[in-house]
């Protein structure tokens, strides 16, 4: 990632097997990665973000260093089980936005809807509407959710969101 929000430079992290922990003093950054990763899956809400709007997630400056005009984040997956419908052993999915607010969006360096992003995660259980990222809170609220809501997580994990998601785009049709 580079010029998301407190990450102004250029920084990679790898996430091996097995469970990553991150720590570090209050403030140092420790969500902002878990933020980086919703958002470059396609994360809409600058709420769920943290921020009030979009352009919240650019680096926007220190006392002694200058607010940068785009952040840019990329995940870099293991796709040799093809657990990701797209025949690549490595799927780069890439995400930037500009001061603007013009959003750009990349499969394997190639530009993209965030559609194709959305869809490329769907039924995997990641993605922004996926359960591989548990926030604060969601247990609770997952607990407490009205049964339909709590229906679309079983959904997802039995694979049959796209089959609902194809005939809703059908519909649309
Ligand atoms: P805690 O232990 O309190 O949960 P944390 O390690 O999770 O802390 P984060 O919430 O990830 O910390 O980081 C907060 C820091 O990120 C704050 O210092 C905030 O100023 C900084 N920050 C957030 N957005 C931006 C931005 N757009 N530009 C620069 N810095 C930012
Ligand atoms: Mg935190």
């Amino acid at each position: 990632m580079q010029g998301f929000k407190s990450f102004a430079d250029k920084i990679e992290l790898e996430f091996g097997k097995g469970i990553t922990a991150i720590v570090g003093p209050n403030g140092s950054g420790k969500s902002n990665v878990s933020d980086a990763i919703r958002w470059v899956m396609g994360e809409q809400s600058a709420k769920s973000l943290r921020g009030s709007k979009m352009e919240d997630v650019i680096f926007s400056g220190t006392q002694n260093r200058k607010p940068l005009g785009f952040a840019e984040v990329s995940i870099i997956l293991d796709n040799s089980d093809r657990k990701l419908k797209i025949d690549f052993d490595t799927v780069t999915v890439t995400r930037r936005v500009h001061r603007s607010g013009e959003g750009e969006y990349f499969i394997n360096k190639s530009p993209c809807r965030l559609k194709d992003i959305y869809e490329l995660f769907m039924d995997t259980g990641i993605g922004r509407e996926g359960y591989s990222v548990v926030g604060q809170g969601k247990i609770d609220e997952i607990l407490s959710s009205k049964s339909e809501d709590r229906r679309h997580i079983f959904e997802e994990a039995a694979g049959i969101s796209k089959y609902k998601y194809r005939k809703n785009e059908a519909e649309k049709k």
